[in-house]
């Protein structure tokens, strides 16, 4: 794999979001696409940059900040950096260090008290997502439906911690399809959610991954997160 196929790759998901948002009768435009760089070097991220590209997604606080943040290489380029995988309360420091445009998986209070803590000390507000288990999986990290209504309270009280939406992984499976019901089932929660909460922002829904994007799409995903259709597949 090397950068002119990251600049193809590239191009190729974005024709294929635009398509999805069409068949859904939504603007393509409205669908920001996250280049998941995971495992991957410097110098993908880099061609994918001159490609245009500048949403970027790691799952591991510390490869990101190495990365992104300490790699001298990465000095003066731009990119918005979102942190989307679990976050242990003692890389909580570090995940902060990363100047994260979004969080998109706060899964637990604790990590949500400790965040709003660091952020309120270091005088910044700190953009974030929820992480929702929609299908139970014991596996999988992230809210219970029936968990979040009543924590959230406490979560949107939190003065340094601005949600704006939902995030999920549905349980794998090669057939794309098997993922609607949780798609649908995470919108339905964020309608829910919103309108027993209005105040509040919940326009956000990052669902969709290599294999199942263009079905999050129509089922309303306002952000995909790609790694394997941009960056081939990973070590
Ligand atoms: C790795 C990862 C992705 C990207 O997965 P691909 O199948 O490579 O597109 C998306 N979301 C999360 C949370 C991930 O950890």
């Amino acid at each position: 794999m090397n950068p002119p196929s990251i600049a193809q790759n590239l191009q190729r998901v974005y024709e294929r979001i635009a398509a999805a948002a069409l068949r859904a009768g939504r603007r393509p435009a409205d669908i920001t696409l996250v280049a998941v760089s995971k495992t991957h070097p410097w110098d993908y991220v880099a061609a994918a940059i001159a490609a245009g590209q500048t949403d970027f997604g790691e799952n591991r606080p510390e490869e990101a900040h190495a990365k992104f943040i300490e790699n001298p290489d990465a000095a003066g380029a731009s990119f918005r950096l979102h942190l989307i995988g679990p976050i242990q309360s003692r890389k909580a420091k570090i995940a902060l260090a990363c100047r994260p445009v979004l969080i998109h998986s706060i899964d637990r209070l604790k990590i949500a008290r400790k965040l709003d803590a660091l952020a309120g000390e270091q005088g910044v507000a700190l953009d974030a997502l929820l992480e929702v288990n929609v299908s139970g999986e014991a596996s999988k990290h992230g809210w219970p439906p029936a968990d979040l209504h009543w924590q959230l309270p406490e979560l949107l009280a939190l003065p340094h911690l601005r949600l704006h939406g939902l995030m999920t992984i549905p349980p794998y499976d090669p057939d794309p399809e098997t993922a609607r019901p949780y798609f649908i089932a995470l919108r339905e929660l964020r309608d829910d959610l919103a309108s027993e909460h209005p105040d509040h922002d919940w326009s956000q829904l990052s669902m969709g991954m290599s294999h199942d994007f263009e079905v999050a799409i129509e089922e309303g995903a306002t952000i995909v997160r790609v790694g394997t259709a941009i960056f081939g597949p990973r070590g």
